[in-house]
């Protein structure tokens, strides 16, 4: 029997939503099709970033626009302990370890970026005791011994593409558990589009990369794997990617300045990220 379509538009409400925004959430909806469901997940873990205020505004925009979730809307910050949990198991089956090293060290030691950009860590701590260190570790997943027991660098699935070949491997050794909230987007973002049972991952190409990593984790854990359909970014008139802190393209600021929620859907910039 195949499986219901299931698709989310998972936002951080790190700032107000504008079209880039827009564009995942109609991306999502438009590959859950009819009869599937698209879900709203609110990524907040992030407790300093993601503030109540953005969060309203992130709801009173999605109604206006007239998104809505087939289930009730999960927000992560709710959920460390399911999150810590999953933590708990990996380090049962030795594959996280605690790093103590500051930003400068890391930055000192380290020579490589990863497929994403972010610095590959030179490993430093992988085989350090926690012995005589007193500030709070972050936990990283030792990528070698969790390919290693895996038996290879996970591929996935990119719709209208096939199998991608993946580049964990690439990445080193990283953070699953912050030093501030204790876990980190990689871990929860998978851990809940299994948990929502997602069948297709709907979102922007700059998190293109770390779906590599994001099958590693999938495959550790033993959940399911979706379908990943990455879309363009919505760049600004200098091509530059719309940032949360710039309010010209913010779907509050249209709405104030008189545009209705079908002309945002029709913005001239969203149109262009479909290639309308
Ligand atoms: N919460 C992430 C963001 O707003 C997106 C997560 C995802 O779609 O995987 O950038």
């Amino acid at each position: 029997m195949t499986r219901k379509r299931r698709t989310r538009f998972a936002p951080s409400p790190t700032g107000l939503l504008h079209l880039g925004h827009v564009v995942s959430a109609l991306h999502a909806r438009k590959m859950a099709g009819t009869g599937g469901e698209f879900l709203i997940r609110i990524e907040d873990i992030d407790g300093t970033r993601c503030i109540q205020p953005h969060i309203d505004a992130l709801h009173a925009d999605l109604d206006w626009l007239g998104f809505q979730s087939s289930e009730c809307i999960r927000q992560q910050s709710q959920h460390f302990s399911e999150y810590q949990k999953v933590l708990e198991n990996l380090k049962e089956r030795n594959l996280l370890y605690p790093c103590f090293c500051t930003r400068s060290d890391i930055e000192r030691d380290s020579v490589l970026d990863a497929p994403d950009g972010s610095t590959v860590y030179s490993g430093r701590c992988r085989c350090a005791g926690p012995e005589g260190r007193d500030r709070t570790p972050v936990w990283r997943l030792n990528m070698a011994r969790a390919l290693d027991v895996l038996q290879e660098v996970p591929d996935w699935h990119e719709v209208g593409q096939g199998r991608i070949a993946g580049r964990a491997h690439e990445f080193g050794d990283i953070v699953l558990g912050r030093r501030d909230n204790g876990v980190s987007y990689h871990l929860c973002v998978t851990h809940d589009d299994a948990l929502q049972d997602i069948t297709c991952v709907t979102r922007g190409r700059d998190l293109y990369e770390a779906t590599s990593v994001h099958r590693v984790l999938q495959e550790l854990m033993g959940w399911s794997e979706p379908h990943y359909a990455h879309h363009p970014l919505v760049m600004d008139e200098n091509g530059k990617k719309l940032s949360k802190r710039e309010n010209a393209e913010g779907v509050s600021h249209l709405r104030t300045n008189g545009w209705s929620a079908d002309e945002v859907l029709r913005h001239p910039l969203v149109l262009k990220a479909f290639g309308e």
